[in-house]
């Protein structure tokens, strides 16, 4: 289980500047940016209303989002499902990525409905690109190998300058 903060004032008011949505089901923050904001929060596995909710570690940081919606765009995805398919030794990895994720979700909660159903297209394939990047960098370098690879892919896309000066670019 990676290593989880508490959310303070702070990070809850910046996640819901990143989400346009007021967050639910906080855990905590599971990666900062270098700027030091929430990068990836960590979320129960049922939020407070009842639904169930899969995707333990959802990726919030905008600049991260966008270069992986490019990537996206690109038909990475496909390309990786495709050697999934053909790299046995790649396959494991990713279905081990699979096992850690529900492993950590386990932690935070039973959710029946979502048992043994991960995030992201794991085991077996990639359908959001953005649910891999959000665990690789909740749990570090090792976890999932495509996340890992999505990030060497978009390489420094968050520098630590203050992320107010993209929102103030965007408000004009
Ligand atoms: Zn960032």
């Amino acid at each position: 289980m990676p290593s989880i903060e508490p959310a303070t004032d702070a990070d809850v008011a910046t996640l819901e500047e990143q989400l346009g949505r007021p967050p639910r089901g906080i855990v905590g923050i599971a990666y900062r940016c270098p700027s030091g904001e929430p990068g990836v929060v960590a979320t129960l596995p049922r939020l407070p209303d009842g639904t169930p909710f899969p995707t333990t570690y959802y990726l919030t940081c905008p600049r991260i989002v966008a270069a992986v919606s490019t990537l996206e765009s690109q038909g990475v995805m496909a390309a990786m499902t495709e050697r999934l398919e053909q790299d046995a030794d790649l396959a494991a990895r990713h279905r081990a990525a699979h096992e850690a994720y529900l492993t950590d979700r386990a932690a935070l909660g039973d959710v029946p409905e979502i048992s043994g159903i991960s995030a992201g297209g794991m085991p077996t394939r990639v359908k959001c690109l953005h649910v891999l990047v959000g665990h690789a960098l909740a749990a570090g370098p090792g976890v999932n190998p495509l996340g890992d690879e999505a990030l060497a892919l978009i390489g420094d896309t968050c520098p630590a300058v203050p992320p107010a000066r993209d929102r103030e670019e965007e408000a004009r």
